[in-house]
């Protein structure tokens, strides 16, 4: 029997407006000519570097005054890289003033990237002196969310995740102020996303929820939100077509209410070995998931036999052996990126969580991996 803690979280704050079906990218235009009051107004867009050569960049309103910035997506975003940009920004001669609105379209990098960038425009300082808990005081740059994958539920969170490289912390600016004000949820921008990639971030849904509600911390309106996510997620990956128009559509609906249960409560033990994994070895946040939930059956029994139901379904395989041979300074760096997570493990396990998750056993599930 559970024993349901309060999450702690009493006012629970989703995005502003969201807009959503095949073809909302058109509605772009006129939110941003709302929020273009001056003649000289401009927007800064945040694209992810996929779309460089699409024919998706034509449909975006871009004036000569705006700036389209795209975003690089091989490693995960590190403070220093959102500082980089920040600066990049306020060098350019057409940024006396702050933009009218940022628009991020992308996947989770690039519409934290477009959170991050928001809020440090106008709160000014470096992007690690926000990491942590309802650090940002003034309301950022208005701004939109578009995802072209769908999963990780970035576009309806209160954060934006990235590490500081100097301190290996992986902790994003949990803050009302990170919420994006308006969302576009427009399927048909997921239709080229690699099939794998789609499968990998698509789980992250999945795992935030079933992590959410095999904790302890719950709150009602979180459990719905998940249980309907999951079920959405179900659909789609036990589906012969997980990519169909109407399977794309799914998934992006069950990754922002997948986000908007997340942001009610705590998610368990696959993300603190999941972060462990991105800190050390660089892997991505998605596949990180699916590699650690594939070894992680003594913890969700039921959830792990359907996730391997899902692998096969679809036919998707995971990397092997990645931490079959490290150093023990290595295998020392995953222990503590781990067990670091205490909020999460806390809500898995109990207070009993470091005993549950010693040294010795933490080491050995990575060396299952
Ligand atoms: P991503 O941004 O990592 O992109 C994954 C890959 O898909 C990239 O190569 C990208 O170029 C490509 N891609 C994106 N859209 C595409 C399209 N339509 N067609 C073809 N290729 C496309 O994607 P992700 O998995 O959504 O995001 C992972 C990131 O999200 C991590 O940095 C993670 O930390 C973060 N995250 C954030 C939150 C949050 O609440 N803010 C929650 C979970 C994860
Ligand atoms: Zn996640």
């Amino acid at each position: 029997m559970i024993n349901i803690l309060d999450t702690g979280v009493k006012r629970s704050k989703n995005v502003d407006n969201f807009i959503f079906g095949e073809g909302s990218l058109g509605e772009l235009e006129s939110l941003l000519l709302e929020q273009k009051k001056a003649r000289n107004d401009y927007v800064i867009y945040f694209v992810d570097e996929y779309f460089i050569n699409s024919e998706i960049l034509n449909s975006l309103p871009v004036s000569h005054m705006d700036q389209l910035i795209y975003v690089e997506t091989k490693h995960e975003p590190t403070t220093q890289y959102i500082d980089k940009i920040r600066d990049e920004i306020m060098q350019s001669l057409a940024t006396f003033y702050n933009p009218a609105a940022v628009v991020g379209m992308g996947g989770g990098i690039t519409m934290d990237v477009a959170k991050a960038i928001s809020n440090l425009l106008t709160n000014g300082g470096k992007a690690k002196d926000y990491q942590g808990w309802d650090l940002v005081k003034k309301p950022g740059i208005y701004k939109i969310g578009i995802p072209t994958i769908s999963g990780t539920g970035a576009e309806a969170t209160r954060t934006c995740v990235m590490t500081n490289k100097e301190n290996g912390l992986k902790l994003g600016m949990n803050s009302d102020k990170t919420v994006f004000n308006e969302v576009i949820l427009d399927p048909t921008l997921s239709k080229t996303v690699p099939r794998d990639q789609y499968f990998y971030t698509g789980m992250d849904a999945y795992i935030h929820c079933v992590e959410a509600l095999n904790g302890s911390y719950r709150n009602a309106i979180g459990d719905t939100y998940s249980k309907m996510s999951i079920d959405l997620c179900k659909e789609v990956f036990f589906d012969k077509d997980m990519m169909s128009d109407t399977n794309r559509e799914k998934l992006m609906i069950a990754s922002y209410l997948g986000g908007c249960a997340i942001a009610t409560t705590y998610v368990g033990v696959v993300h603190p070995f999941s972060a462990g994994l991105s800190v050390v070895l660089d892997t991505h946040h998605c596949i990180s998931n699916c590699i650690v939930l594939n070894v992680l059956g003594e913890f969700y029994p039921e959830q792990h036999i359907e996730f391997k139901e899902m692998l096969e379904k679809q036919n998707i395989t995971l990397p092997k052996g990645l931490c079959a041979n490290l150093t023990k300074d290595e295998y020392d760096s995953l222990y503590e990126a781990t067990i670091i997570h205490e909020k999460p493990l806390y809500n898995a396990l109990g207070k009993e969580f470091r005993e549950i998750l010693n040294k010795e056993k933490v080491i050995e599930i990575f060396k299952s991996i």
